[in-house]
């Protein structure tokens, strides 16, 4: 047992590496503990839908080797989980009896996939992908599977679906609302990016409900509203649910994600933070609290959060960007934008590239784009440094060209 309070962070992610590594990069030398549900070292997601893994040999995922924790001393508990917050005695109680206390705690628990709400989701065939574990029983039914449905036209599913196609499958991917991405992307992105995936042979059903999975122990079908499809394999990404239970349990103020201030601590208590996707906080890009789920605001977020602890509290402000590679199509969205923007579509240099400028009150606020990562960096330069764009100063140039205009203006003067 750690006998001085030091930080103790839940969950083994990426939020939780980005606290662990900075809080010891910063100097912070007090006990900092680590519970990590899963067996494995704190790894990559991203990979994980990407491509198909066969082999633990071949998924390379690890952020960090085990003798990063080692050298550094942090106590990383893999394999075990907390199971409750004793915030009065400021301590955590773990699944194998381990009680560790704290001066700092951070939750960093993530999400875990919504389920599929429909007779027969339990049939052997029928996954969601989430962990290490989930990505290599995918990527080994893809081996023999011909007819593939995926459940969900979100990033998973659609980066799920263009795996499935280049390993050979029939594929179609049923979503429930009219349109693919409607978190994600504009409509206005939608419509080419769709084409895409059409034109690539994934067939697309939106506007479409599953109603049951059938088979004999093992899927066989996927009974939609529309049409029955035939399947030996379902794999369905509709979204996340963040792990808040134990905030929730512990009394802390939770609302879809553990609710926490500018500086991500829990509004009901100062000594408990959270990070990544289990977090709903404050944005200046934003009325009101959002959640975020990505790599970016993971790794800053927990980068914010151990400087903080070791000594330089900032508020969270970090650009929100996010990127996809579906088979490919590389998706990257820099900033924030709300349905009520409006969207611009603009051509790129090639024709394989597109870009959509969203804009509110004429001002530019988020840039979507597809394969064309020189467009979507020189957004989130922009964007970063808050000077205003108006729809105007993108009336012929991109982004790109408009950035070195800038830059060549500010050496000047
Ligand atoms: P993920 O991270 O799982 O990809 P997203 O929110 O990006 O999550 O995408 C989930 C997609 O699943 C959304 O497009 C949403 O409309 C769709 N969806 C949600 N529930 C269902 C359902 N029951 N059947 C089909 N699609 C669904």
């Amino acid at each position: 047992m750690t006998s001085t309070a030091g930080v103790v962070v839940v969950g083994g992610g990426q939020a939780a590496f980005s606290v662990v590594s900075t809080l010891r990069a910063s100097g912070y030398d007090a006990p900092v503990t680590v519970f990590a549900a899963e067996p494995h070292l704190p790894y990559q997601r991203p990979p994980l839908s990407k491509a198909a893994h066969t082999e633990p040999d071949g998924l390379r995922v690890e952020l960090v080797p085990e003798s990063f924790y080692r050298e550094r001393n942090i106590d990383l508990r893999l394999g075990d989980h907390v199971v409750a917050l004793d915030t009065a005695a400021a301590t955590v109680v773990s699944r194998t009896g381990a009680r560790v206390p704290y001066a700092h705690l951070v939750l960093a628990t993530g999400a875990r996939n919504r389920p599929l709400p429909v007779p027969g989701a339990e049939l052997d065939g029928v996954h969601a992908l989430r962990s290490v574990d989930d990505a290599l029983t995918i990527g080994r039914a893809l081996t023999t599977a011909r007819d593939v449905v995926v459940v969900g036209g979100g990033f998973i599913g659609l980066e799920l679906a263009r795996v499935a196609l280049t390993r050979g499958a029939r594929v179609t991917v049923v979503e429930l609302a009219d349109r693919l991405l409607s978190r994600a992307v504009s409509r206005e992105l939608e419509l080419p990016l769709r084409e895409r995936h059409e034109h690539a042979g994934v067939r697309v059903l939106t506007g479409t409900g599953v109603r049951a999975l059938e088979g004999p122990g093992r899927v066989e079908r996927v009974v939609t509203d529309r049409e029955v499809l035939p399947a030996d394999l379902v794999v369905y990404g509709i979204g996340a649910i963040p792990r808040d239970d134990l905030a929730r349990e512990a009394g802390l103020a939770v609302d879809d994600g553990v609710v926490v201030d500018e500086q991500l601590r829990s509004v009901t208590d100062s000594r408990i933070s959270a990070v990544g996707d289990c977090a709903r906080h404050p944005h200046p890009n934003v009325e009101g609290l959002v959640r975020l789920e990505s790599v970016q605001n993971a790794i800053d977020q927990g980068t914010l959060v151990g400087r903080r602890i070791a000594g330089s509290p900032a508020s969270y402000e970090s650009l929100p960007w996010f990127w996809s590679d579906q088979g490919d199509l590389k998706l990257q969205i820099a900033g924030l934008r709300s349905p009520s923007d409006e969207v611009r579509l603009v051509p790129g240099d090639s024709p394989e590239r597109l870009a959509g400028y969203a804009f509110r009150d004429g001002l530019l606020v988020a840039v979507e784009t597809l394969n064309w990562p020189a467009e979507h960096l020189a957004a989130r330069r922009l964007l970063e440094r808050r000077t205003p764009i108006l729809a105007g100063d993108l009336a012929g140039p991109t982004l790109g060209a408009l950035a070195r205009a800038r830059r060549a203006a500010e050496v000047r003067a």
